[in-house]
């Protein structure tokens, strides 16, 4: 008896486990029947990229019907200009960002790139055509080469390494063991987010997208590195539309258009001194922002930018 109870065990074992995955593969087939809400409609036409212009019309979305988070959103980011989207923090900011690169739906309004309805288009059209560096940069666990090439594959070794040293991250890759070999995320040498950014921002430069969207895309980077980085996506020759989503204000002056987001909409449009002219959010925003500056570095003169 006791020579039968190991094998019965056993078999006891496997047939829960057998049971187990049946009831995972069913769960699984459930997942897959539930209609998807970003998926291609049938026969959904390719967009086609001419100027690289980008505009919400009369956007509303929420992630929960109880709460609106963009009530009616309209604006335009032509091609070739920089539109900032600033505003306090769940204002809606980085839903935006989300909603360029359907990850979700409008439930209203329409959102176009060159005229066409990016909802109606093949989802990989669509993000072909789109690039993002954003506050929280995924990394493959692979060398910092792959990583920046995962922007463009096709890319050579020389432009790869321009687009590292635009970055600012070619002195970093210099002196890590292996240089652009080395290994990066869990099984590799640990980034810190300013390094993440970086590498984040190399990638995207290498991919050159027609939309360009910097989500707080140099938040955790030093001041210094900031202004540095900031100024290399101020000269580098643009097509299509920017749009940058900025905590620091600084990063943003010279943007072509600022929009001002408020509890999902609009409250303030402008450049950065006829907003400042105006005396209100942004004007307050910026004088916080400088207040709190000189706060830290007391010896800075106070009209040091934010
Ligand atoms: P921050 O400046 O702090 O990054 P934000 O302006 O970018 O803020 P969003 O991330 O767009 O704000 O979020 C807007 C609101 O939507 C917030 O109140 C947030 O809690 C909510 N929200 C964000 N993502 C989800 C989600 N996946 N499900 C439900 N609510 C969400």
């Amino acid at each position: 008896m006791i020579q039968l109870y190991q094998p019965l065990n056993f078999m006891g074992m496997v047939y829960r486990e057998i049971k187990q995955a049946l009831i995972d593969i069913s769960a699984m087939f459930d997942i897959l029947k539930q209609p998807n809400e970003i998926s291609d409609a049938p026969d959904a036409p390719a967009l086609i990229v001419s100027a690289g212009a980008l505009r919400f019309d009369d956007v509303h979305f929420a992630y929960d019907p109880a709460r609106p988070i963009l009530r009616g959103l309209s604006f335009e980011a032509p091609a070739g200009k920089t539109l900032a989207i600033v505003g306090p923090s769940g204002a809606g900011k980085s839903t935006i960002s989300r909603l360029i690169f359907r990850f979700y739906q409008p439930q209203q309004g329409r959102i176009l790139i060159d005229g066409q309805d990016i909802s109606k288009v093949s989802l990989v059209s669509l993000r072909a055509c789109l690039g993002m560096a954003a506050q929280d940069n995924v990394l493959f666990n692979d060398t910092i080469r792959y990583n920046i090439l995962y922007g463009r594959p096709d890319a050579t070794e020389d432009e790869m390494r321009a687009a590292a040293a635009l970055a600012r991250i070619d002195k970093f890759v210099e002196v890590a063991p292996g240089g652009f070999e080395a290994q990066v995320g869990e099984r590799g040498l640990k980034l810190s987010g300013g390094e993440k950014q970086r590498v984040a921002i190399a990638r995207t430069l290498l991919k050159n997208p027609s939309i360009l969207v910097l989500d707080e895309a140099t938040s955790a980077l030093d001041t210094l590195t900031e202004r540095e980085i900031q100024e290399t996506l101020e000269d580098l020759p643009r097509k299509g539309a920017t749009i940058v989503i900025a905590h620091r204000l600084s990063t943003i002056v010279k943007a072509d258009e600022i929009l001002v987001i408020d509890n999902g909409a609009i409250v303030e449009r402008g450049d950065h001194d006829s907003l400042l002219a105006q005396g209100g959010v942004y004007a307050a925003l910026w004088n916080r922002q400088r207040a709190e500056q000189h706060a830290e570095t007391p010896d800075q003169p106070e009209t040091e930018t934010p």
